[in-house]
């Protein structure tokens, strides 16, 4: 694609994570690509390329299930990067293109803003991102504070990729982040969950957790999370926090599936435990009822500073709801347990809960041996989806199916 720009007589370099990636020795995740031929020009030259963003038009090319991303250079006062946001005023002046060292100027770290020139196979470094690279620095460019409010996700991206690519966060872009988690409270939540999931689901979750901790964002992303760590269970509540999110970075490092259900399951399960323990000792009810109540308690609280998607959230139900059940082993219980399609995750989640010491390992151990003593219990259970239960008719108990 570099090349097809460059004998078409365009400028064209490759920019941002691929080229910092590949200078580490990583493997990219995707590639983008800044050039200085307008979107419907790049249209012309690829066949499969589609231009997308009405307020900054981009083009994509696609590649099977590739996509790469190829940008106009972006030009104006770098205070109107914040490209995602909804600042209405912002609009008109915000498609405004520029030349190679205006787009530079937009860029988050210096890590980010190289760019590889297909004309002459140079790398083109106006911020010393080089240098940073190999002192395993993440500076912002221009001054921190300025720049995180403008966007305030800087901030967590700086925390994502000092964990991924194992670097400092510079003094004076580490600074002001301390005094300004406030400021993800006005960030839309659709780009902030899909920031949280890569945050957690690139492999170094336990790490990024940490950094969140320190620079003391967690408490503006999860706050009841933030508050269990320092609550009555503190010590038991951190613990499987640690264990939860280094499972899942174990995962991922061995390509096994993984979902951020699990790991937000466990992130909430301290509140979600403790506010069910009150409903089943003051308000008397039952166990299974109890977590139901207190999971719908604790996700609407959670939905006011970041909503977690709701397929993920029915899974979190899931899961914690069958905790109970595990406790239950007399006569066919534990088949039925077995049969139910959550049976592994939430399985994985009480070992968990026995490795930090909220329940007895014993019940952990008893589960653990039934599956090896049960290996193809989970075959021949009613749970499963049968034909015979398919087949009966959704208005089988007398309820008509268009009242
Ligand atoms: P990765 O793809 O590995 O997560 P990346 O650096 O490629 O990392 P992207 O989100 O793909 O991150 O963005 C590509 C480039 O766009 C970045 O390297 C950076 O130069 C620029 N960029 C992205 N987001 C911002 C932002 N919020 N503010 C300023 N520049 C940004
Ligand atoms: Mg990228």
């Amino acid at each position: 694609m570099l090349y097809r720009l460059h004998n078409a007589g365009y400028e064209a370099y490759l920019v941002g994570g691929a080229v910092r990636d590949l200078l580490l020795g990583h493997r990219p995740k995707d590639f983008d690509i800044a050039t200085d031929a307008k979107p419907e020009e790049v249209k012309q030259l690829f066949r499969n390329c589609r231009l997308i963003g009405r307020r900054f038009r981009l083009a994509h090319v696609f590649f099977g299930r590739e996509i790469i991303e190829v940008a106009t250079f972006r030009g104006g006062e770098p205070t109107e990067s914040s490209d995602h946001q909804s600042d209405e005023g912002m609009i008109l002046r915000d498609n405004v293109y520029g030349t190679l060292e205006e787009d530079a100027l937009r860029r988050d770290f210096t890590v980010n803003a190289l760019y590889y020139n297909i004309a002459d196979f140079s790398i083109v470094d106006y911020w010393g991102g080089i240098a940073d690279l190999e002192k395993g620095l993440l500076r912002l460019l221009g001054d921190p504070e300025t720049r995180y409010r403008e966007d305030p996700v800087r901030m967590l991206r700086a925390a994502r990729f000092a964990a991924k690519l194992d670097f400092e966060i510079e003094e004076e872009t580490a600074k002001p982040i301390y005094e300004l988690g406030g400021l993800l409270d006005g960030v839309p939540d659709a780009r902030l969950f899909d920031e949280i999931l890569k945050l957690l689901m690139a492999g170094q979750a336990h790490v990024s957790f940490r950094i969140l901790q320190k620079y003391k964002l967690l408490s503006h992303l999860f706050p009841q999370t933030a508050a269990a760590i320092e609550g009555e269970f503190a010590e038991r509540t951190a613990q499987m926090l640690n264990q939860g999110l280094l499972n899942t970075d174990h995962r991922i490092a061995k390509e096994m599936p993984v979902t951020p259900a699990f790991l937000f399951a466990v992130m909430l399960w301290e509140p979600v435990r403790a506010q069910a323990e009150i409903n089943r000792d003051d308000k008397g009810m039952p166990a299974i009822l109890a977590i139901q109540r207190a999971a719908s308690k604790v996700l609407s609280s959670q939905a006011q500073v970041i909503p977690i998607h709701k397929r993920y959230a029915i899974m979190m139900n899931e899961i914690w709801s069958l905790q109970p059940r595990f406790l239950n082993r007399r006569g066919k219980r534990p088949n039925r347990l077995f049969a139910n399609q959550r049976f592994r995750a939430a399985y994985d989640f009480l070992l968990l809960r026995a490795q930090c010491g909220e329940i007895e390992q014993e019940v952990a151990q008893w589960w653990t041996d039934y599956q090896v003593d049960h290996p193809d219990a989970h075959k021949h259970q009613p749970n499963t989806r049968t034909r015979r239960q398919r087949r009966r008719p959704r208005n089988s108990r007398g309820k008509t199916r268009n009242p």
